[in-house]
């Protein structure tokens, strides 16, 4: 991929990026920690950790943009394949991915199906890292 392509794939995702290493920096002093991995940061532990396990599946983990959330570097590893899915939606669809996650989760839930497993997003990036293998969540390193 040239260099121009991938700056512009960048700055069409980065409102949803900068948010969340916004996030992630305010958590600094609570033990989040940051790596950089290909062409996405990632940001784990702290106060990383404990939003997402807040969130309605227990996420491991959560693609905002280039940023990818990790409860801790052994889930980040884990989920890396599915995530990277949804770093290339995010490329695609930039600002707009999250307005559209949530239209389809709603849409899902009003046709009777689950909001997340069903959502089209979800089923495309669905591999490695399914909450369904939540036994399998890896300790922290
Ligand atoms: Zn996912």
């Amino acid at each position: 991929m040239s260099f121009i392509k991938q700056f512009v794939l960048v700055l069409w995702a980065s409102p949803t990026t900068i948010i969340a290493t916004a996030i992630g920096v305010l958590g600094l002093p609570f033990g989040t920690k940051f790596r950089r991995q290909g062409r996405t940061l990632e940001i784990y532990g702290g106060v990383v950790e404990w939003l997402l396990s807040k969130t309605p599946v227990d996420a491991l983990a959560m693609t905002l943009g280039h940023v990818i959330w990790g409860q801790n570097s052994a889930s980040l590893d884990f989920c890396r394949e599915h995530e990277l899915i949804h770093v290339r939606q995010y490329e695609r669809w930039g600002p707009f991915f999250i307005p559209l996650y949530f239209y389809y989760s709603f849409l899902m839930w009003l046709t009777g199906k689950h909001p997340y497993y069903d959502n089209p997003f979800e089923r495309e990036a669905f591999g490695e890292c399914h909450p369904h293998y939540k036994h399998q969540k890896p300790s922290n390193e």
